[in-house]
């Protein structure tokens, strides 16, 4: 078996799915440009992948700045992602460069997301899923009543990173994204094996508020960063207890690097 195992999941869409950190990818296509929904962990040739589904160009959209996210496209000319996000994906290029003891790649151009990508025929419009990171953005295909989340919004919510926000602002983030919820029923998250009900939101919501009124759940394992796994109905989130605010100790939500 290669690296990558390619599904359709609807017309003119395909999840390519990496073996390697069960890392999920999404390449659509539309009648003038293609998009390529996050890379992976580029332990394949993801973009001879690509080459072979579609002749179109191919506009590379990042939901976030994690390297299981963007390393399938480190040789493209340019990335989009979200600016909030810039300086953590470059963070840990320089950082992989270091721990590898080589000086860090040719890093493709980072470019800001716009609001929404016109691929001809279907739209992929940008929505925020701030929580897991600063940056972290969803992309919404109305065409196909699609949500595509990365880790945003995904079974096991990671908001135990360094760069995440507290779970206060994860849940407002939540509350916004209700407004586009008759656009979407179906979620093509970051991992796993498929997709979830549009319902996920409202049961991540709920299990968000029972952690912050009540802080609950157990420690990870230790191959995970470290936090407190809460488990909801099919839903867990991972939390610090310090990225959860209090009346008298608000936090500033800004990470430098
Ligand atoms: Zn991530």
């Amino acid at each position: 078996m290669g690296a990558y195992t390619v599904t359709p999941i609807f017309k003119g869409g395909w999840l390519i799915w990496e073996k390697a950190e069960e890392v999920c990818m999404y390449l659509v296509c539309g009648n003038k440009r293609a998009a390529m929904i996050d890379a992976g962990m580029g332990t394949g040739n993801l973009l001879s992948e690509v080459s072979a589904l579609t002749d179109l160009p191919v506009l590379p959209l990042l939901t976030h700045g994690h390297p299981d996210h963007y390393l399938g496209v480190m040789s493209c000319p340019f990335v989009y992602l979200n600016e909030k996000d810039h300086a953590l994906m470059r963070h840990y290029i320089e950082l992989d460069a270091r721990e590898a003891g080589t000086e860090a790649p040719p890093v493709p151009e980072i470019r800001p997301l716009q609001a929404q990508f016109d691929l001809g025929g279907l739209t992929l419009r940008t929505v925020s899923l701030r929580g897991h990171t600063q940056g972290s953005t969803g992309f919404l295909l109305e065409e196909e009543k699609v949500l595509f989340s990365g880790d945003g919004l995904i079974y096991n919510v990671w908001m135990q990173m360094e760069e995440s926000t507290s779970l206060e602002e994860y849940r407002t983030t939540l509350k916004n994204l209700q407004i586009f919820r008759p656009c979407f029923e179906r979620i093509w998250t970051g991992h796993g094996t498929g997709a979830l009900d549009a319902g996920h939101l409202d049961r991540v919501t709920k299990l968000l508020d029972a952690v912050i009124e009540a802080p609950f759940g157990v420690p990870t394992p230790p191959d995970q960063p470290p936090g407190i796994i809460a488990d909801g109905e099919a839903c867990q989130i991972t939390y610090r207890l310090d990225n959860i605010e209090t009346e008298t100790q608000k936090k500033e939500a800004s990470y430098e690097y």
